[in-house]
C-alpha cells in the first residue's frame, strides 16, 4: 500500500516538471502596479475550482510567498528560527500526522502536542498556519464525510494544542495538488471536493517550476525514504540543496514573482532556506504570507466573510 502511495507522489511530481516551462504571466514583472487593487484573475468555473491561487494566476510584484507543506517535523523550529533571524513570514501547511508512514507507528492523536512550544512560537512571530489535511489524503479518492473530517479534525487537533492563540484558518492546501493538478483528475472529482470545501476555504497550489524539487529530487534517508540519511557534508546530500537552491533562482529573477514550495520534512529545505532568502532579499524580492495574497487579490475584506475559528468543531 504505502509503495502505491509513494510511486504516485513520484508520478505526481514528475507529471509537475513536465510543467516548468510556462512563462511567468506578465503582470509579474509590472511594479506599477499599486498593492491595493484587486486583481481576480482568470475566470473558472466556481463549481470546479474554488477561490485561491492556482498555476498562471495573477501574483503582486517583486514577492516572494515562501510555504512549507507536511510539518510540523523535528525541522520546523528551525525553519522557525531562521525565518525569525531574517525578518520574514511563511505559510505553512500542516497535517495532523500520516497514518500510512511507519514513523508515525506508534504516534495517535496526541501528535501535535509534541510540537505544542514551536506551534505557538510559529504563530507569535506572525507566521500563517493552513489546512493540509489531518492525514495527508488525496481528496479525489475520498468521501465527502471523509473530506470533511480531513479538513476539520486538523483544526481541532490544532486548537487543542494552541488554545487561545488558535488563528481562523482561511488556507488550504490539497495533498499532491489533487484533484485540481493532477491531469487525471475528473471534472467529477473536482466538483465533489468544492462542494465538499463548501466555500469555507481558499485553495492555495504554488507557482510551477518554484518547488523546491525536494519533493523529486530526494537524498536518501528523508522523510519518505526509508534508510540511513545522507550526512550533510556528503556529496550527495550538497548536490541536492544546489539543486533546489538553483531551481528556485533560476525563477526568481527580472522581478517574477513566485509561491515557492518546500517541506518542513526534508532536510535540504531547512538547510537551504537561509542563503535561499538573502539572495532572494538581495535581488530586491519583498516576502509574504498567503492569507496577504488574498487579501491583495480579493481586497482587505476577503475575510470577513470567510467561516469564524470557534464555527470549527
Ligand atoms: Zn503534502
Amino acid at each position: 500500500m504505502k509503495n502505491i502511495h509513494q510511486l504516485l507522489r513520484k508520478l505526481v511530481f514528475a507529471s509537475f516538471l513536465t510543467l516548468t516551462s510556462l512563462a511567468a504571466p506578465p503582470w509579474a514583472s509590472a511594479h506599477s502596479v499599486p498593492l491595493t487593487i484587486p486583481h481576480p484573475g482568470p475566470y473558472r468555473d466556481p463549481s470546479m475550482w474554488p477561490r485561491g491561487y492556482y498555476p498562471g494566476d495573477p501574483l503582486p510584484p517583486k514577492t516572494i510567498y515562501l510555504t512549507f507543506d507536511d510539518g510540523p517535523w523535528a525541522f520546523t523550529g528551525q525553519l522557525v528560527d531562521i525565518l525569525k533571524e531574517e525578518g520574514v513570514h511563511a505559510t505553512f501547511f500542516m497535517n495532523a500526522f500520516d497514518k500510512d508512514h511507519p514513523n508515525y507507528a506508534n504516534i495517535h492523536d496526541d501528535y501535535l502536542f509534541h510540537f505544542a512550544k514551536v506551534l505557538k512560537e510559529l504563530v507569535a512571530d506572525g507566521n500563517v498556519i493552513g489546512d493540509h489535511t489531518y492525514s495527508h489524503r488525496d481528496l479525489a479518492t475520498l468521501t465527502p464525510q471523509q473530506i470533511h473530517f480531513q479538513l476539520y479534525w486538523l483544526e481541532h487537533e490544532l486548537r487543542k494544542v494552541l488554545g487561545p492563540q488558535m488563528p481562523a484558518i482561511h488556507l488550504f492546501r490539497p495533498p499532491y495538488g489533487s484533484p485540481w493538478l493532477g491531469h487525471w483528475n475528473t471534472n467529477a472529482q473536482k466538483r465533489k471536493v468544492t462542494k465538499a470545501l463548501n466555500g469555507q476555504f481558499f485553495v492555495m497550489m504554488w507557482t510551477i517550476g518554484w518547488d523546491s524539487a525536494d519533493s523529486i529530487d530526494w537524498a536518501k534517508g528523508e522523510w519518505y525514504e526509508p534508510g540511513p540519511r545522507y550526512h550533510p557534508n556528503t556529496p550527495q546530500y550538497k548536490a541536492k540543496m544546489k539543486r533546489d537552491i538553483d531551481r528556485i533562482l533560476n525563477r526568481a529573477h527580472n522581478g517574477a514573482s513566485g509561491i515557492i514550495l518546500m517541506h518542513d520534512t526534508h532536510p535540504t529545505s531547512r538547510d537551504s532556506l537561509k542563503t535561499l532568502i538573502e539572495i532572494l532579499k538581495k535581488r530586491g524580492y519583498r516576502f509574504d504570507t498567503l492569507d496577504n495574497y488574498c487579501r491583495w487579490r480579493w481586497g482587505p475584506h476577503v475575510f470577513d466573510q470567510a467561516r469564524p475559528a470557534e464555527a470549527v468543531h
